[in-house]
Order: structure tokens, then C-alpha cells, then sequence
């Protein structure tokens, strides 16, 4: 078979018997499958051979880059030498037990348990467990309302799509958890209006405390917010409005749970988006960069307010997955965290090529229909606008973004579209030259889309 016949192989095949996750089946029939066949560094490849700068690390978790050996070869000897075996029932292995010192050190100094899982879903179910053992261990079962944010996104399990606020989520997945209510998001370029970003985060923080004084302090557990909200398109919240949630959530006794799913591991130029905005989590939920992809892992960072709870006055905490701590995926967390060390890659994202991502991408701020370029380290938004004076958006929300997620597709690189949000989290490897050729590429992307729409 040449290529072409190959492709046409594995298309036909796909549609015959697999349903792709947030795919449009019928849509995706029409165009045929992409099918990924290899990747190097920030580079993927597929079946026809054309290559793409990968915008994106997969699904914002390549973040050491495709292609590395030492994952690779870490997972072949622990599955030599301990395939498989569990974490429940008083047992452990040596490299669960060896990342849950190294996440230790890592992670803000208050932090210093960690609860496994296998995707960032399962590690927010684990967050509403833990919330609600929580306060019925202290006596307060009451406190089990969790506050989040309309357009956050924290998984898809029933948990996950009920503390998110996807509204199409909520739409398709019947009743939702009771008792997780959403306010605004601290998206100031689409929602600020007239105030500036500063009061606007102030004015959004300040929704927490009114909810949690409508529903009664003694009701609300917690509150959860991604640093950056990733899949809603790359929303930075202005300055103020972390430190205005963090007094909140002190002043009326609310954990706050950081999900740092996308941000932790690097992506902010820090080893979490918590130490980028000097958040105090009691939770915080990670996954993706935590191996960067190369195996699935979760986990749950747990501080020390309520991990002396739960471990002291708990007896059992009757929660777990069958691969809590998986053994090869926790060599391979290791491996990729020794790597992000030794290779001091999250230095390189704050001092070196982040500043240089900004600067390369702010030079697409004079298209027309660039109405922002937004980054911080190595995560980036654009919304595209109709009209860049008012920051006024399109008639039909979303058509213009997928219409420039395709050009950048034949352009040769991979960035999506959230709605109308072109947003950019590359592996924190890229090169400054990958750097400029993801910026010609994108700008190419954005030439067509104007073209396109007239
Ligand atoms: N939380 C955040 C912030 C995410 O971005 C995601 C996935 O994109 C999740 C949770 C869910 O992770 P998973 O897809 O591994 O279940």
C-alpha cells in the first residue's frame, strides 16, 4: 500500500468502529481522520507524511517534548521489573513512593501528601470527596456547596462536567452533581466592558463572597479555579483577582482548590500556576505535564489543613482507582520531573524563551483580526474580533475560530480554537527559531481566515 491507499486504510477503519472523544462523528466522516503516525520534539507527523509544529503539546501535555528515550526506556524496565501492583490495602512500590517525596518538594511547602488517579477527571472527583469527607470530619457536613466558574473546564466525568461550566456540557449530561453553583469567569477582554482590568477582577473575585453570603458560609466547602482556564480559552485573570479570591476564601473558612491540570508542571514559567499568582491551595488537582503525557497520571496535592484531617481523624478514606500509582506511570512522572530539573526547563520558559513567545507573538497584534495576544510563559490566547476598538466579537460565536483552526491545519501547525479564542501551550522545549516559524505559520492561518470571511 502507498500512503494515500494506508490513509484511506485507517479512515475507513476508524469510522467504522470508534467514537472519538468531543469529535463531531459525522463531521469528522466528511473530512476523514487525520491519523497521527509519529513525533519528534515539538513536531508530529502523519500517515501522508506532512509534518506540524505541535501549538499545542498534544492536549496541553507534551510539555518535555516527543521523541524522549529516557520515558520510554524508564516505562520498559518497571514494567520488566513491577508491572503492576496496587497501592490499596497497607501495600506500595518504590516509585510511587519516591515521586510522592519528589511532588513534595515541588509543590508549594504547605503541601506534602498526594493522592494518585489516572486522568485530571478522576482527580477532580477526588477533590468533591475529599472536600465533603472533609467537612463531615470536622464536624460541619453542611459545607458541601463547591463554588466554581462559568467556562471553567475540570474534566468530563459527571464530577468533572458539573464543576466545570461548560454550558454544553451541562447542556448534554443530564442532571448534574447537585450543589456546585458557577459565577463569572475573570475574563476581562470579553466581559470587562468599561472598567478596568484591576476593577474587574475585583468586581468577579467579589461574586465568591456574595454567593457563599447567599448560600450561607456554613453551607460552601470550597471554591475551584484553573490559575489560567485553559479550555475556555486562555482566560489570565487580571492581577487583582487571585489575592481577592485567596481573602475570601480565608475570611469565610472555604478550601480552595487550585486545578493545576494545564498549569502545573512548567507551563507558567513556575512549577505551578499556584507559585505564578501566589495562590494558597489546600487542594490542588494535576495531571498532563505531570509526564508529560507519555503514560496517563493524576494526582491530588493535598496541604497540610487537610491531609491532617483526613489522615488522622479519617480511619479509612474509602477512595481509589485500581491504577492509583500505577508503577510504570509513576517511573515515568519521575523521569519527566528529573528531566524538567536537570534540563531546568521551567527556568527556561520564565527567563528565556516565554518572554520571547510573548514578544514573537505580540507582532500578530497589527491583524485585523487579532483583537489581543495574551500569554504567560508558555500559554497563550488571541481572541479573533470583528471589531478590535470595541472588542466586539462575531455575529455567530465559534465560526471564525474553527474556520482558522483548519488554515492553521494546512498551514502546518497546530493551535485551537476556543470558540473564537486562537489559544497556543507548546512543549516548553520549542526553539526560538520553532518559535518564529510557529508565528509565520499562524500568521499565514490568520491571512486565509481574513480572506476567507471578507
Ligand atoms: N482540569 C483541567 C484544568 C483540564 O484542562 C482538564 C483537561 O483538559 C481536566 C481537568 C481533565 O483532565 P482529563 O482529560 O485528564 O480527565
Amino acid at each position: 500500500m502507498n500512503q494515500l491507499e494506508k490513509t484511506t486504510f485507517w479512515q475507513n477503519l476508524d469510522q467504522q468502529h470508534h467514537i472519538h472523544p468531543f469529535t463531531d462523528t459525522a463531521d469528522l466522516n466528511k473530512r476523514g481522520t487525520r491519523v497521527i503516525t509519529g513525533a519528534s520534539g515539538v513536531f508530529i507527523e502523519d500517515s501522508e507524511g506532512k509534518r506540524y509544529l505541535d501549538g499545542m503539546a498534544g492536549l496541553w501535555c507534551v510539555n518535555v517534548g516527543y521523541g524522549r528515550r529516557e520515558l520510554a526506556e524508564v516505562a520498559y524496565k518497571q514494567m520488566l521489573q513491577l508491572p503492576y501492583y496496587n497501592n490499596f490495602f497497607q501495600c506500595a512500590h518504590e516509585p510511587v513512593i519516591e515521586l510522592s517525596k519528589v511532588l513534595a518538594e515541588i509543590t508549594p511547602v504547605h503541601m506534602n501528601h498526594v493522592f494518585y488517579a489516572n486522568s485530571g477527571s478522576e482527580a477532580n472527583d477526588t477533590v468533591v470527596r475529599m472536600v465533603r469527607q472533609y467537612w463531615n470530619l470536622k464536624g460541619k457536613a453542611d459545607k458541601n456547596y463547591i463554588i466554581s466558574r462559568k467556562n471553567a473546564y475540570h474534566g468530563s466525568t459527571v464530577a468533572g462536567a458539573s464543576l466545570g461550566g461548560m454550558a454544553g456540557m451541562h447542556a448534554q449530561g443530564g442532571p448534574m452533581l447537585p450543589n456546585v453553583v458557577h459565577i463569572d469567569q475573570p475574563y476581562w477582554y470579553g466581559e470587562g466592558g468599561d472598567h478596568s482590568p484591576e476593577e474587574f477582577g475585583l468586581l468577579v473575585a467579589r461574586q465568591l463572597e456574595e454567593k457563599i453570603k447567599e448560600l450561607g458560609p456554613d453551607k460552601v466547602g470550597a471554591f475551584i479555579g484553573e490559575p489560567i482556564q485553559g479550555a475556555g480559552g486562555v482566560i489570565i485573570p487580571p492581577s487583582t483577582y487571585w489575592p481577592e479570591i485567596q481573602r475570601i476564601c480565608n475570611e469565610y473558612d472555604i478550601l480552595l482548590v487550585a486545578d493545576e491540570v494545564i498549569c502545573g508542571f512548567g507551563r507558567t514559567g513556575n512549577w505551578f500556576g499556584s507559585d505564578t499568582f501566589d495562590i494558597k491551595p489546600d487542594l490542588m488537582p494535576m495531571a498532563k505535564g505531570m509526564s508529560s503525557g507519555y503514560l496517563p497520571i493524576s494526582a491530588v496535592m493535598v496541604g497540610d489543613r487537610v491531609a491532617d484531617v483526613l489522615i488522622n481523624e479519617c480511619g479509612e478514606f474509602t477512595h481509589g482507582f485500581t491504577y492509583s500509582g500505577h508503577p510504570a506511570s509513576a517511573a515515568v512522572a519521575l523521569e519527566n520531573i528529573r528531566i524538567l530539573r536537570e534540563e531546568k526547563l521551567i527556568e527556561r520558559v520564565r527567563d528565556d524563551i516565554g518572554p520571547y513567545f510573548r514578544k514573537k507573538l505580540a507582532t500578530l497584534e497589527d491583524h485585523p483580526l487579532v483583537g489581543a495576544v495574551e500569554s504567560v510563559g508558555l500559554i497563550a490566547g488571541m481572541p479573533l474580533v470583528a471589531d478590535k476598538k470595541t472588542r466586539k466579537g462575531f455575529e455567530k460565536p465559534g465560526t471564525v475560530g474553527t474556520i482558522c483552526r483548519d488554515f492553521c491545519v494546512e498551514n502546518g501547525v497546530i493551535m485551537r480554537a476556543c470558540g473564537d479564542r486562537m489559544v497556543l501551550s507548546p512543549p516548553l522545549v520549542i526553539s526560538h527559531d520553532e518559535v518564529d516559524e510557529l508565528v509565520k505559520r499562524a500568521r499565514a492561518a490568520f491571512d486565509a481566515t481574513a480572506k476567507k470571511i471578507g
